[in-house]
C-alpha cells in the first residue's frame, strides 16, 4: 500500500470552508484507488494564526509541509491584518519562495456557457493555461524593509535566465502535454519588451528555449496588449507564459472569463515539490457564510491528483469528469455564479457524481 502524505494549509477567511470540501471530494475519489492511501495533516497558518501566536508561519509547520509529498491550500492573508512591511501576512509566497515552486499553473476553462461575461462561448470553448513565474520578477523586493518617513520607495522587477529558462521550459512541456489532447500546441510570451530592459532579456531567454521545441508554435504580445485579447479573443491562447506579477494579475482577469475565482484552480510547481490551491484570496467579504464557490479548491486537489503521479492520476480524471458533469446543468451554480447553491451542496453534489461514475 502506497500512502501519500497530504499537507493541509486551510488558511484565513474562506479557506477552510472551500479545503472542507476538497478534502471531501479527495477522499471520494481516493477510495476508488488501489494500493493507495492518503494520510491527511492539517496545520494552522496564515493571518488568524499570526493573531493568533505572533507567527503566520512556525517553522515546525515548513518542515512538515516540506516532508509531506503535496501540499493542499485554502487561502491566506485578510486585509486588516499586515505585517511591519505594510503588506499583508502572506505565506504561501514564503512556500513558493522556499520550496522554489517556480512554475505558477493556472489553467482557465469554461464548463458552462452562463459562467462567462462573454457572449458567444460554449463549454470548452474558453480552455487556455497561464504559467507564471513564481519566484522574482516584480515580486522580488517584497521583503525589502521599508521607510515609512521616506520620499520614494523603489521596487525592484529582477529576471534570471535560470529562472526564466525553467518556467519557459515548463511552459513549452505544458503545451506539448496538451498538445496531444487540442492539438493546438502554442506558447505566447507575454512581456513588457518594449519598455523595460529585464523584459526585453525575458523576451531573450523565451526565444532560446522556444528553438528547443520546434513543434510548438509560439507568439509574442504586450501585457497590455494581452488584457485586450483576453476579453476579445480568449480562444486565441493556448499556454501563457509571462513575469509574475503580470501573472498575478492576467490570471484574476482570465478567472473573471469563466465564472471568477471560485473556478480558477492552481498549482505552484517545483522540482520536487508542489502546492496546490484555489487562485482566489480568503475572500472576507463571503467568509463564514458557507457560500463560497469550491470548484476551485476541487479542481485543484484533481491537479493535485495528476501531479502525485500515475498511480493516482486516475482519481484526478475521475474529479475532473465529475466537475464537468455537475457543471454541465446549469441550475448547478453557488451564488458567484448566480446560483443558490451553498459550498457544502456543490461539494455534494461532485462527491455523488464521483459515486454514481463509479456505481456506488
Ligand atoms: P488575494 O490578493 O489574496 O488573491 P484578492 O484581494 O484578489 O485576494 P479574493 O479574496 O480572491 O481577493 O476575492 C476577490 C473577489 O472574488 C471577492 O469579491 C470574493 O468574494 C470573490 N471570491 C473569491 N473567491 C471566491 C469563491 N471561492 N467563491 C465565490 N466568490 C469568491
Amino acid at each position: 500500500m502506497k500512502t501519500y502524505r497530504i499537507a493541509l494549509l486551510p488558511g484565513d477567511g474562506i479557506g477552510p470552508e472551500v479545503v472542507a470540501e476538497g478534502v471531501k471530494v479527495l477522499s471520494a475519489a481516493a477510495a476508488t484507488l488501489d494500493g493507495v492511501s492518503f494520510d491527511l495533516e492539517e496545520f494552522a497558518a496564515g493571518a488568524e494564526e499570526f493573531q493568533r501566536s505572533g507567527d503566520p508561519f512556525p517553522e515546525t509547520t515548513f518542515e512538515a509541509c516540506r516532508a509531506c509529498d503535496a501540499i493542499l491550500l485554502g487561502a491566506m492573508g485578510l486585509p486588516h491584518v499586515r505585517g511591519p512591511r505594510g503588506t499583508e501576512i502572506a505565506p504561501q509566497l514564503d512556500l513558493r519562495e522556499r520550496l522554489d515552486l517556480y512554475a505558477g499553473l493556472r489553467p482557465i476553462h469554461l464548463f458552462h456557457p452562463t459562467h462567462t461575461p462573454l457572449k458567444g462561448y460554449e463549454a470548452g470553448g474558453i480552455d487556455l493555461l497561464l504559467v507564471r513565474e513564481n519566484t522574482e520578477g516584480a515580486f522580488w523586493s517584497r521583503e525589502q524593509k521599508v521607510d515609512f518617513a521616506a520620499d520614494v520607495v523603489d521596487d525592484q522587477i529582477h529576471i534570471s535566465r535560470r529562472a526564466t529558462e525553467r518556467v519557459c521550459r515548463a511552459a513549452f512541456h505544458e503545451a506539448s502535454r496538451r498538445q496531444s489532447i487540442t492539438r493546438r500546441g502554442k506558447v505566447t510570451l507575454v512581456d513588457k519588451s518594449n519598455v523595460l530592459p529585464s523584459m526585453a532579456f525575458f523576451r531573450r531567454v523565451f526565444d532560446e528555449v522556444a528553438a528547443e521545441f520546434p513543434a510548438i508554435e509560439t507568439e509574442r504580445v504586450y501585457v497590455d496588449a494581452a488584457a485586450l485579447y483576453l476579453v476579445r479573443q480568449p480562444e486565441r491562447f493556448d499556454v501563457i507564459v509571462t513575469e509574475n506579477l503580470f501573472g498575478d494579475i492576467l490570471s484574476d482577469l482570465a478567472a473573471g472569463l469563466v465564472g471568477g475565482m471560485g473556478m480558477a484552480p492552481s498549482g505552484d510547481i517545483g522540482e520536487s515539490h508542489a502546492v496546490f490551491q484555489p487562485s482566489h484570496g480568503s475572500a472576507p467579504d463571503i467568509a463564514g457564510q458557507g457560500i463560497a464557490n469550491p470548484v476551485a479548491t476541487i479542481l485543484s486537489v484533481a491537479m493535485m491528483l495528476e501531479w502525485l503521479g500515475n498511480e493516482t492520476r486516475p482519481a484526478a480524471v475521475l474529479v475532473r469528469g465529475a466537475v464537468e458533469r455537475v457543471l454541465q446543468s446549469g441550475e448547478n451554480r453557488t451564488r458567484d455564479l448566480g446560483g443558490e447553491l451553498s459550498s457544502r451542496q456543490m461539494g455534494d453534489l461532485i462527491v455523488a457524481e464521483i459515486g454514481a461514475e463509479i456505481g456506488t
